[in-house]
């Protein structure tokens, strides 16, 4: 079998393939996940053995909401309840968040989109390992492209140093707008730490504010500094 051949069943793509629904794509893993439609990522994912998380997984969770969001959400990996239902923050930490997205009068699913960095769930919720998230990233960075945001608002660590290629703290991220491949980015504290850290809603808070008036602006096309 071509390694083209072995890459499009790793992802489930082959019968798309053969049945000439899509052109025969390059040889590179990569690349042929940042040219796929949202029905080949539908496919690809749940379909994908890139990394070891595939045996331990129940189902993949690919993301949730509106795909043409102006308000793109980033958290770092399924947990239990997302695994067993196949959507992102579902479990503790999704109610805050839906808490946290209510008070900005915004709700999943309407001009917001929420995905994760790792689309399978580490075994006990452990740490992604940096080989899973070089796995799992090109279907992330493909979901932007897709999505186009007007902002991305990574919730912690995993989140924010993926997608900016840092090793820098949340707390020396905050109150600034980044860029990922041109779309401006805000970072903030994990929805699963504020539960276990009670005194930083707050600053969870003022950054939700901070990226709503980033997004304010941005709607209205003004330039938000960097
Ligand atoms: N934590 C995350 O980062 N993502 C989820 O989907 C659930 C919990």
């Amino acid at each position: 079998m071509s390694r083209r051949s072995e890459i499009l069943e790793e992802m489930g793509l082959a019968p798309l393939w053969r049945s000439r629904k899509m052109p025969a794509p390059p040889e590179d893993r990569e690349a042929l996940v940042l040219k796929m439609s949202w029905q080949e990522l539908k496919r690809a994912v749940p379909a994908c053995t890139a990394c070891g998380l595939h045996a331990t997984r129940t189902q993949t969770v690919l993301g949730v909401g509106d795909e043409r969001a102006d308000w793109l959400l980033v958290g770092e990996a399924p947990g239990a309840e997302e695994d067993r239902l196949g959507e992102p923050f579902v479990g503790q930490a999704g109610r805050l968040l839906d808490n946290m997205l209510a008070a900005l009068a915004l709700r999943r699913g309407e001009n917001v989109y929420i995905a994760n960095v790792l689309k399978c769930r580490p075994p006990g919720n452990r740490n992604p390992e940096s080989a899973e998230v070089a796995a799992c990233t090109p279907f992330l960075r493909r979901q932007i492209a897709l999505i186009q945001p007007k902002l991305i608002v990574a919730m912690g660590r995993f989140a924010a140093q993926t997608l900016l290629e840092t090793d820098a703290t949340i707390a020396s991220l905050r109150g600034r707008v980044h860029r990922y491949a041109g779309v401006p980015l805000v970072v903030t504290y994990h929805p699963a730490y504020l539960l276990r850290n009670l005194p930083d809603k707050a600053k969870a808070w003022s950054d939700l504010v901070f990226a709503q008036r980033a997004m304010r602006d941005l709607q209205a096309g003004r330039a938000v500094p960097i």
